[in-house]
């Protein structure tokens, strides 16, 4: 039995995880993971440095060269990318793109999964992801597996990028790259999107942020004092 808490917030693209996580962690006070800022940041290097997808021996090269720091800021992650700030970067199209095909690499996830290991081995984390609640921590004290409705993701994160100031896409193609994603989650071979059996599942189409947290937080509760 661990005994740092770990919570593990999994479910589809652009579901609210890291508002929840994020929320979760600065009311507990646990170090916030974004781990898909970490398979963002390796596409981001992969597009610069042309690497060929296909080739084992230029992903493993790769890989050895490149160093992920979080570095957290209000509970905002900030991700550096061999000591470049990358955060802003790698929310644009690009990576997102190209983002699904990198993370389903054998190499890129046994890479993450170990590095996101370490980083919870012995302090309370709240982490999201796609895998977090069946492989990097299937022992996680409470996991999350959150849903909701496609067009409603879709409009909820054109927004955000429309804030952001970033008016070079349209909902359509948010909503076409949501559903790509999806797909391409849930379909791979290495560690495909699924809910833990253990998991809690959170539809949040139609409840508000602030409804969200309280369920949470009513359910890491019970882990809190043992
Ligand atoms: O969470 P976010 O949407 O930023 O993740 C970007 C992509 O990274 C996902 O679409 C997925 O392909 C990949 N990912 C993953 N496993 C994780 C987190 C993200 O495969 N634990």
């Amino acid at each position: 039995m661990r005994k740092n808490i770990v919570v593990a917030i999994d479910g589809y693209s652009s579901c609210g995880k890291s508002t929840l996580a994020k929320a979760l962690a600065k009311k507990l006070g646990f170090i916030y993971i974004d781990s898909g800022a970490m398979y963002r940041a390796i596409t981001l290097y992969f597009l610069r440095n042309n690497v060929d997808l296909e080739n084992h021996d230029a992903i493993a090269d790769a890989l050895k060269h490149i160093e992920l720091n979080f570095h957290s800021k209000d509970y905002e992650s900030h991700i550096t990318l061999n000591g470049e700030e990358v955060s802003d970067e790698i929310r644009l199209m690009p990576v997102s793109e190209a983002v699904s095909p990198v993370s389903a690499i054998k190499e890129v996830r046994k890479e993450m999964v170990k590095q996101q290991q370490r980083m919870g081995k012995s302090k309370n984390i709240v982490m999201d992801g796609r895998d977090i609640g069946t492989a990097v921590f299937p022992d996680a004290q409470v996991k999350f597996f959150m849903t909701a409705d496609p067009k409603i993701r879709a409009e909820r994160r054109y927004n955000e990028m429309v804030a952001k100031g970033d008016t070079s896409i349209t909902l359509e193609e948010v909503f076409e790259n949501i559903a790509h994603r999806d797909y391409a989650d849930t379909t791979r071979a290495e560690s495909p999107l699924t809910r833990a059996e253990d998991a809690i599942i959170l539809d949040n189409t139609d409840i508000t942020e602030e409804e969200q947290l309280a369920f949470a937080l009513d359910k890491v509760q019970p882990f809190l004092h043992t």
